[in-house]
């Protein structure tokens, strides 16, 4: 596909918003003033996707609520990365009919990852006839069409295109967060890691234009946003006409007091020019989310990871160096096909090496249209279990350790929250540490110098530096 061709064009764009006004029109006579519920499941894409959903809803003149019972329209955000989740979801879903009933005029959508798949969709087709709205990852964009078919009482819709995936500029946004902001740099997956289902649902990787990128970083910035999360499944791999290093010394330049985080990133495109624009940018976190998944080479090559234990340590090593107050998390699965505890011993010496400040661990379990899926499950869960507690406690211990490590230290932080016992905030250091402190509620949203009293397992006390 050439690039000029991944962009959905202005002209279908206007399509959409003549159909936005058509359902605006069908639903104000139809509801008053329409409500939408809107249930985002998974990650952080689908969160940011959420807010697309609801900056054309907003368009549409829908309001948004709480609750389902109170809605003319429900959309569940869906993810697929979980079998147990999915089934979680098809519950949900089930217990719609109820509403559907007593309310058949309230339209019901499902989108998002889950729905992408045709073995789902149809799945839904058949067994939940009181779905009326199915759409997949590539056509977000289009909601307000296929919503007007919906309404003007085209039947059920199902659209989910086989696509390598596409680009919508321009769509609105709702964020209720007054600090928090996601910012897709990239969309799709091409690393195909034979545990993981996202290739499969989110297409080809595309990466935005830069100028773009930057525009909604200014307007995040104005809207008073503190805390921006450049998002990809791999953002080491962006390639906008330039790297990923030069974005983020692009978003660095942004006039602002603000933080510029970034998730994911993948070890094998994780570049030393991204680690010195890293230490170079003063607005950029110095905390790297590298996921290792195992310290085993044998068990990295059977994920399809593209790295091997020494490649990675050596990156660590390079990015300790140049940012001596740098925080590593990952993320680690337990119990992938044939590993053995040898190996898991592999993962922990790994882990003791890095000393990540916290982690993510995961215990393996099969998903259905990916490779490992056809390879035997062969850890039993009361072993995967046992080597989960192990790696758990080892990682407590280190992260108890780091926490304590910085007492004396003086930390900025931003306040992101106010805590339930009254009195105490919560900020987040540029090294992303949580750090809970006494302060007034005034403070939330607004940066404040921590001198670092305590450190417990997972977070770090506080004074106010008056
Ligand atoms: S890099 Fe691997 S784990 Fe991450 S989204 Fe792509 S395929 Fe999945």
């Amino acid at each position: 596909m050439q690039k000029k061709d991944i962009f959905v064009s202005d002209e279908e764009l206007n399509v959409q918003r003549d159909f936005a006004q058509k359902v605006k029109e069908i639903a104000n006579k139809k509801y008053g003033r329409p409500k939408a519920n809107i249930r985002t499941f998974g990650c952080q894409q689908n969160v940011a996707d959420s807010q697309r959903i609801m900056g054309m809803l907003k368009d549409m003149g829908y309001d948004f609520v709480d609750n389902s019972d109170d809605a003319d329209l429900v959309i569940f955000n869906t993810c697929a990365v979980r079998e147990h989740a999915e089934d979680r979801v098809f519950g949900n879903v089930g217990t719609l009919v109820h509403l559907k009933r007593r309310k058949p005029n309230t339209v019901i959508g499902l989108c998002g990852c889950m729905m992408q798949q045709e073995h789902i969709s149809k799945r839904i087709k058949r067994s939940f006839p009181h779905v009326d709205l199915v759409f997949g990852t590539h056509v977000v964009h289009k909601l307000p069409e296929m919503l007007f078919k919906v309404l003007s009482g085209q039947g059920r819709i199902f659209e989910n295109p086989d696509i390598d995936g596409v680009i919508a500029e321009k769509i609105p946004q709702v964020n209720d967060s007054k600090i928090n902001g996601w910012l897709p740099i990239m969309y799709g997956c091409n690393n195909f890691c034979t545990y993981c289902i996202v290739p499969y649902v989110r297409g080809r990787e595309r990466s935005r234009n830069p100028e773009d990128i930057i525009a909604d970083l200014k307007e995040m910035v104005a809207n008073g946003i503190k805390n921006i999360t450049l998002l990809g499944q791999n953002v080491n791999s962006y390639d906008g006409g330039i790297t990923f290093a030069e974005l983020l010394r692009k978003c660095n330049e942004v006039d602002g007091d603000f933080v510029i985080r970034f998730m994911t990133s993948h070890p094998k495109d994780c570049s030393e020019e991204l680690l010195y624009a890293m230490a170079e940018c003063q607005k950029v976190e110095k905390h790297l989310h590298l996921p290792v998944q195992s310290g085993s080479s044998r068990v990295l090559k059977a994920m399809n990871r593209h790295y091997n234990r020494e490649n990675y340590l050596s990156l660590v090593d390079k990015a300790k160096e140049l940012m001596p107050d740098l925080m590593l998390t990952s993320d680690i699965i337990v119990g992938f096909p044939s590993e053995t505890y040898e190996e898991v011993k592999e993962t922990i010496s790994l882990i003791e090496k890095v000393r990540y400040q916290s982690l993510f661990t995961f215990i393996y379990s099969k998903r259905k249209g990916t490779p490992a899926a056809e390879m035997p499950d062969d850890v039993s869960s009361t072993e995967k279990g046992k080597r989960f507690r192990e790696l758990l406690a080892v990682q407590e211990k280190i992260s108890e350790e780091i926490c304590k490590e910085q007492v004396g230290k003086t930390y900025r932080v931003l306040v992101e929250e106010t805590s339930r016992i009254k009195g105490n905030l919560y900020g987040r250091t540029l090294n992303n540490f949580i750090v809970e402190f006494e302060g007034s509620e005034d403070l939330v949203g607004k940066f404040a110098e921590i001198k670092i009293t305590s450190g417990d397992t997972w977070i770090i006390k506080g004074k106010l530096k008056g």
